[in-house]
């Protein structure tokens, strides 16, 4: 059953030199007090100690593969068969284990993330279905610049209108990325090798255009549809499923300054404060002003960000001193992105 409100988790990556003494997670599961001392980070002068509370749906904190996968997108998955549209994000800075948490560690089943448990689900729910006949196609969307790359434009049986010029349109109250490839699969199997297509797809482009591909975003959707095999119910449903690893948030500074970066650096801070912005209005519940169509980012997930979805954020932290300032900036985005209010709705519409 769908929410009213974003759900935002916290994930930390494990890493040996986790700071401990600035980074205190409450037994209550929820909160995270970050303490800035003097000498925790330099260019902090004065002797006093800066503390930030933050308080989350959840914390994950050393969990595994699994309890994330159950605890983040196993109700937005489920809601997706339902009708209802759903949107999984990861952020976070870059090496905060982003790509971990949606794809997980390709050599290994049981670290596999939560793309491919999303389509182990989906297609489970198939076949406890039979009464339905549940169509699902794929779309791997990458954003690098405000340019949109198609994922799987290069894999066969691309129907016509893929790889072309791409453009995010609006239609029929959703958004639709026209000219992007969708794929017609039919099973767990075939799913899944289409996500490693994408997924190496995302890296030959990196090499071949020379970008780094920690600095795109990806939106994997799964794209349902459910018909009633009762011949009298004419009934049927359609969602998106968006699994979203977006590109890492550091600041410039961090990341270097050679011109390929800044540029990266600048078109990432836009979108992400875009995002940010259209997610503050989105709060104040003023629906006609959000500005979704400032970036490729938020024009793309109009239709998921709010209104008629389930949208969970998975805040990405490092943990580690030398990465605190980025951690506070992850925690305040995670913050201020639990006030938005949604309210989902079935997609639902009837057979001509
Ligand atoms: P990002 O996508 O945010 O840049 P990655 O997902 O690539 O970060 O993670 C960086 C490295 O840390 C990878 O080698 C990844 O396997 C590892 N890693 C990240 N999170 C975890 C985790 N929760 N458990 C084990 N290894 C992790």
């Amino acid at each position: 059953t769908p929410g009213s409100e974003v759900k935002v988790f916290g994930r930390t990556r494990p890493t040996a030199n986790f700071a401990q003494d600035i980074i205190e997670y409450l037994p209550d599961g929820q909160t995270v007090n970050v303490h800035l001392r003097k000498d925790s980070k330099k260019g902090i002068v004065n002797n006093q100690l800066n503390s930030w509370s933050f308080r989350l749906d959840r914390i994950l904190y050393d969990a595994s593969q699994e309890e994330v996968y159950n605890s983040v997108a196993q109700d937005v998955v489920l809601g997706a068969l339902d009708g209802y549209n759903g949107t999984v994000m990861c952020f976070g800075q870059t090496g905060a284990g982003k790509t971990y948490t949606m794809t997980g560690a390709t050599e290994s089943y049981k670290e596999r993330g939560i793309i491919p448990r999303a389509l182990q689900e989906v297609f489970q729910e198939v076949d406890r279905r039979p009464d339905h006949i549940i169509t699902v196609r794929l779309s791997f969307l990458e954003i690098y610049n405000e340019t949109l790359l198609d994922l799987l434009s290069t894999v066969r049986e691309a129907p016509a209108g893929g790889s072309g010029v791409m453009a995010i349109v609006d239609e029929g109250g959703g958004v639709t990325v026209r000219g992007l490839s969708m794929h017609l699969v039919h099973n767990e199997e075939e799913a899944l090798n289409l996500l490693f297509e994408g997924e190496m797809n995302r890296i030959i482009g990196a090499h071949t255009l020379n970008k780094n591909s920690s600095r795109s975003h990806c939106i994997f959707t799964v794209h349902i549809e459910s018909h009633s095999r009762i011949l009298s119910d004419a009934k049927y449903v359609t969602s998106k499923l968006n699994l979203v690893d977006l590109a890492g948030s550091e600041r410039l500074g961090k990341t270097g300054s050679d011109g390929q970066i800044l540029k990266e650096t600048m078109y990432i801070n836009k979108s992400l404060s875009f995002l940010e912005q259209a997610v503050l209005a989105l709060a104040d519940r003023r629906r006609d002003h959000v500005p979704f169509r400032q970036s490729k980012l938020t024009h793309a997930l109009k239709d998921s960000l709010g209104g008629n979805c389930n949208t969970v954020l998975v805040a990405n932290i490092y943990g580690e001193a030398a990465q605190i300032e980025e951690t506070l900036s992850t925690l305040r985005f995670a913050s201020r992105m639990k006030c938005i209010q949604t309210v989902p709705a079935v997609n639902e519409h009837i057979d001509p």
